[in-house]
């Protein structure tokens, strides 16, 4: 079911990029040039650490990772064209960032747990050559 996604361009490019794996997704941060902080996304408007307008600021990419922090099971798509059923997830990203959404790749609870780490996996969508951001348990990720 592996899937080598280079060459398929990210569906928000702003968020995420493909990792060197072929599989894993990088997050895109920015780093405040006044006190360090990794801000997500990266085109936040200023730093949330120190008020920087971070108008300098460097990107930086680090492996997407997270916590799982709760979930719940989607049945009524939300928005037209979405999959149903899936599960939604607030993820903890790194160790004390932002929280944001998520989308896991299993529709099955029985395979999760709070407070479980996961990583981010790219998902090519049906409109072709592009892939969009879920998740796994880390411990799927060493193949
Ligand atoms: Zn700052």
């Amino acid at each position: 079911m592996t899937l080598d996604l280079r060459g398929y361009q990210p569906r928000h490019p702003t968020l995420y990029q493909l990792a060197a794996d072929g599989e894993s997704l990088d997050f895109v941060f920015a780093q405040c040039p006044a006190c360090g902080h990794l801000a997500f996304p990266a085109d936040a408007p200023g730093c949330s650490h120190c008020g920087d307008p971070m108008k300098e600021a460097a990107r930086i990419t680090r492996p997407g990772a997270g916590t799982l922090l709760e979930f719940v099971t989607l049945h009524v798509p939300l928005l037209p064209g979405m999959q149903v059923p899936r599960i939604a997830a607030d993820i903890r990203l790194g160790e004390d960032g932002p929280i944001e959404e998520g989308v896991m790749v299993t529709t099955d609870e029985s395979q999760l747990r709070v407070g479980m780490p996961l990583r981010a996996v790219a998902h090519p969508l049906p409109e072709g050559e592009v892939f969009d951001c879920r998740f796994v348990p880390a411990t799927e990720a060493q193949r």
